[in-house]
């Protein structure tokens, strides 16, 4: 059986990370060394961002530890909302949060699109064409206190940004963080987003910007929203937008636009606000309300980005013990609702695979990355094309293309059951102690 060989300097008495949740151990992390500013770590996953937690979590209800870098003071607080499909759904329940989430966001019932003067171009209820399908708007925010509290209370080590990546002579990565301390690991799985510093190291090139951007916000209606349980499109010409209702009171809501550069950064809230209420200003009046009910500290401006991994150019997904996960690996373009569910999918196979590796000993941690990347890549290069071709077309600014869409391939060809058929995602379950 293969395992983790843990450092022969390894002391408990050194600030140990404990599980609360079962007691299997195969990991451990310490700060020991002859140098004080090295610590030693079996597992480290860098970013706490949905992929770092969900895999973090995930690992732990198979008993191995992990110690989770983050660059930031405490976990992202701001941003919106994520939509998760049916699959979002599978893994949340798989890593144990689901139920816990699902209590608090509407689950919604179907989708309506219109026109931009408000016509309505079509209707779909899930219940008719997918009754399989779940769909629910999450505050990122909860769901990463969420998966966080899973989590002993020292599993996340805040203020930890990580500046540099090698690889020492005992084959184990080393990790230099900002603040010049350093962590010996056995196994890095890197979670740290779209401009991930060991992306950059395994070779990988930036995201690429697509053309356009999104403002996105959350409405707040303290005495009650009063939405139809529904995610609402708007098309217009080079611009569109939605909205979803998330809770009683929060109501998610986007605006993409066309734009030849990605744009200075806007921070400025007011700026933000009459930017967006300027490219829907004769829109259906509910967008517009629902924008001027969102809170300053909710709008926020992204460029979006994706980057095709195209087979035999795009760097291997691992490098030795060194692994990327979520949007580090596959930066996709929003249009599909797909990046986060792809980042949760990603940390329940790559979690199967690696104890399969480290507790049974069927494989070896470099096979099991190399077996990971393999199924993943099946899965997330056709999701991250459809997503950036979605766009293109829903970006169209050609009057007579609009015209089309909106009264030939909107109301007549759409189906939802193919439109949402990239939703449909099965894995192998995370318990499989009774094997061991
Ligand atoms: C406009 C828009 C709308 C979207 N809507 C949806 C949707 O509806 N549904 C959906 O499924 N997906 C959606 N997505 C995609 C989703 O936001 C991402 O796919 C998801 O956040 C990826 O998670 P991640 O953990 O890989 O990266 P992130 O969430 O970016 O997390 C990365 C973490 O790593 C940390 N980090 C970065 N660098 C370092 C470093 N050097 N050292 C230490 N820590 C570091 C960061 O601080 C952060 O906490 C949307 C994206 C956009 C832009």
């Amino acid at each position: 059986m293969a395992t983790l060989v843990l450092p022969q300097n390894w002391s408990s008495t050194l600030r140990p990370v404990k599980t609360r949740v079962r007691s299997t151990t195969v990991c451990s992390v310490s700060i020991a060394n002859a140098n004080p500013n090295v610590r030693n770590a079996d597992i480290v996953i860098v970013g706490a961002g949905v992929a770092g937690l969900a895999t973090a979590v995930a690992l732990q209800r198979v008993g191995i530890e992990s110690l989770v870098l983050e660059q930031a003071e405490s976990l992202r607080t701001g941003g919106t909302s994520l939509t998760f499909f049916k699959n979002g759904w599978k893994v949340l329940d798989a890593i144990g949060v689901g139920a816990q989430l699902r209590s608090q966001f509407l689950e919604i019932q179907g989708i309506v699109v219109k026109s931009e003067d408000g016509r309505e171009l079509r209707s779909f209820k899930f219940e008719d064409e997918d009754p399989s399908q779940e769909v629910r708007a999450v505050e990122r925010r909860i769901l990463l206190e969420t998966l966080a509290n899973q989590l002993p209370s020292n599993a996340i080590s805040f203020s930890s940004k990580l500046k540099d990546i090698e690889t020492s002579e005992s084959g184990d990565t080393i990790l230099r963080l900002v603040d010049d301390s350093q962590i010996s690991c056995k196994i890095v799985i890197a979670c740290d987003g779209l401009r991930s510093p060991v992306a950059k190291w395994m070779g990988f090139p930036d995201p690429r910007y697509v053309g356009h951007c999104a403002f996105r916000g959350l409405g707040y209606y303290p005495n009650g929203q009063p939405f139809e349980l529904k995610v609402t499109y708007v098309y217009g010409k080079g611009v569109r937008a939605a909205y979803v209702p998330v809770s009683p009171t929060k109501v998610y809501w986007f605006v993409c636009f066309n734009s030849p550069s990605p744009g200075p950064k806007i921070t400025d809230p007011s700026m933000l606000r009459q930017e967006t209420e300027r490219l829907v200003k004769n829109w259906p009046p509910e967008l517009l309300n629902i924008i001027k009910s969102s809170p300053d500290d909710t709008i926020i401006r992204t460029p979006l980005v994706d980057r095709w991994l195209w087979p035999g150019i795009s760097p291997s997904a691992s490098k030795g013990k060194v692994v990327l996960v979520g949007d580090a690996w596959h930066p996709m373009t929003p249009n599909l609702g797909q990046g986060a569910c792809c980042a949760l999918e990603d940390a329940v196979v790559l979690t199967r695979k690696l104890a399969e590796a480290i507790k049974l000993g069927t494989s070896t941690v470099e096979d099991a990355f190399r077996s990971y990347e393999s199924e993943r890549w099946a899965r997330v290069f056709p999701i991250t094309v459809r997503a950036n071709l979605v766009g293109a077309v829903l970006q169209v600014e050609n009057s007579v293309v609009c015209s089309l869409r909106d009264n030939v391939l909107v109301p007549k060809l759409v189906k939802l059951g193919s439109m949402l058929e990239h939703t449909n995602f099965d894995f192998e379950p995370l318990q499989f102690e009774d094997a061991i």
